[in-house]
């Protein structure tokens, strides 16, 4: 970029999709049902109805306010943040405000980009709820108040990220928190995670520890998909640029923009100076309550797992690469059937090159997960048990496992004793001999020196055993027999 770096900070949304019910109310956690049926009359907003704190729903996001490296709360209290849109009947949302503090206040989370790891500070972690969701046909306008109150973590970061490839590395090392704790599914095609992204330029050789340095803070709501992420950023930072280059940009306000996914641009929306006042006060009807050392020291211990320990078990355990690791780790479900194939007792190598090139390969051509995969860690076990014992080659233990998915059989069915590949040294000898034995002219080519003569032999020897010769051993017989002639 030259002259400028690039200021970018996010406020990742991310709803929390794995408590049972909702944040304030006993409605079910979940909007891919029914439009409308999971709905409590707190929900909407009846009067007389009263919030009650989802303590699971606090629970994990304590969680991620711990593995986000935050300060928690001694005291958790909510507050009403008041403004009216149809998708809120309540008029106003329960959240956290920053002061004096959330679930989580300044953090620090480590994350890997390109190869490298960078650090990211977190401003604050704050529980909040959903509104509903809106949905917009020709010429009417749905309401559906099943999401409304699911609970919803925001995360705030420093303005620390310099380019997007940084900003949705972060986004996918989040996604893979949420997933590895038992938080979220964080699915982005779900619409769980929203991303508010602000981005301003500022000339380079300034100190950037300086916010007196920094640029004008552009704010682009509501951007749906990582990829979404990657273009805002990339089109505002050369938006900014140009501003700059004409002189419009030290006029330019602080302003909120909107992604326009169909023109590839980012579009005004209004003013920071018009911004609404919300009014925010404490909730009156969620009395503060302490959280207790015990509790914290509970959900601390509880912690599980995370792509990042999983990925140096892998390698220091298991003695992967890196990148086969984290081809694993990168999703969690696809993680979790790895360790299953290998608590089975499949080797470590063999189950993380059938999972990560085999699997996987056919989990993106069928665009499945690995949930809906027909082949079983158990199944996988049946293919690599008949690898090991020489009763399937590569080649063949590949086509056994094409043919389980496509006719969804277990594997076992399409392996026998015999189309078993030929190991056994004697019997290969003694097909061996009878070609040689019949092969005068092309073993006296074959000695004086004749190319391409040695994958006759071969050949023949395939051809004989309808490919099931093992062709390492055929090599070698072969060069040992024709030797002795
Ligand atoms: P507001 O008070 O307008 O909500 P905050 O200071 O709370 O703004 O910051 C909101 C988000 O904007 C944070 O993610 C923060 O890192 C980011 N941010 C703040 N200043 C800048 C800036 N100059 N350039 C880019 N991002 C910024
Ligand atoms: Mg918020």
């Amino acid at each position: 970029m030259g002259k400028y770096i690039a200021k970018i900070g996010l406020e990742m949304h991310c709803e929390v999709s794995e408590t049972n019910t909702k944040a304030f109310s006993a409605a079910k956690n979940s909007y891919s049902e029914i439009p409308n049926t999971n709905v409590r009359p707190v929900d909407m907003a009846f009067p007389g109805t009263l919030p009650v704190v989802n303590k699971e729903a606090v629970r994990m996001a304590l969680m991620a306010s711990m593995i986000l490296n935050c300060k928690q709360p001694e005291y958790m209290y909510f507050e009403r943040k008041n403004y009216y849109y149809p998708d809120l009947p309540k008029g106003f949302q329960i959240t956290q405000e920053t002061k004096p503090i959330p679930v989580g206040i300044y953090g620090e989370v480590e994350y890997e980009c390109d190869g490298e790891l960078k650090k990211v500070r977190v401003n604050n972690l704050h529980l909040e709820e959903d509104a509903a969701s809106l949905d917009h046909f020709y010429d009417t306008s749905n309401i559906d108040y099943n999401r409304a109150g699911v609970p919803l973590l925001e995360l705030v970061t420093e303005p620390d990220f310099h380019n997007a490839n940084e900003a949705v590395a972060f986004l996918e090392h989040m996604r893979s928190v949420y997933q590895y704790a038992g938080i979220s599914e964080a699915d982005s095609k779900k619409g769980q995670i929203r991303c508010d992204v602000n981005v301003s330029i500022m000339e380079e050789g300034l100190d950037e520890s300086d916010p007196k340095n920094w640029g004008t803070k552009v704010e682009i709501k509501n951007v749906n998909s990582f990829g979404g992420v990657r273009d805002t950023i990339n089109y505002e930072i050369e938006r900014q640029i140009e501003l700059k280059e004409t002189g419009e940009y030290e006029q330019m306000e602080q302003q909120t923009r909107r992604w326009d996914e169909e023109s590839g641009t980012t579009i005004y929306m209004r003013s920071k100076v018009d911004a609404i006042d919300y009014k925010y006060f404490v909730e009156p009807n969620i009395p503060k309550f302490k959280i207790t050392k015990e509790w914290l020291k509970e959900i601390k211990a509880s912690i599980p797992e995370l792509a990042m320990d999983r990925k140096k078990k892998y390698i220091d355990k298991f003695g992967l690469s890196a990148y086969d690791a984290s081809v694993l780790v990168k999703e969690k479900n696809i993680s979790d059937y790895y360790e299953e194939c290998v608590k089975l007792g499949i080797d470590a190598k063999v189950a993380a090159n059938w999972v990560s090139v085999n699997i996987v390969g056919e989990l993106n051509k069928e665009d499945i997960t690995i949930k809906d995969f027909y082949i079983t860690p158990a199944m996988l076990k049946q293919i690599t048990d008949a690898l090991s014992s020489g009763l399937l080659s590569s080649k063949q233990a590949k086509e056994v496992f094409a043919k389980a998915v496509e006719e969804q059989k277990e594997p076992k069915n399409f392996i026998s004793k015999e189309n078993a590949q030929i190991s056994d040294e004697s019997e290969l000898t003694k097909i061996i001999v009878e070609i040689l034995d019949n092969s005068a002219t092309q073993i006296e080519q074959y000695k004086g020196g004749r190319d391409n003569i040695f994958d006759y032999f071969v050949g023949q020897v395939m051809k004989n055993t309808r490919g099931k010769a093992n062709p390492v051993m055929t090599k070698e017989i072969l060069h040992k027999e024709l030797d002795k002639r």
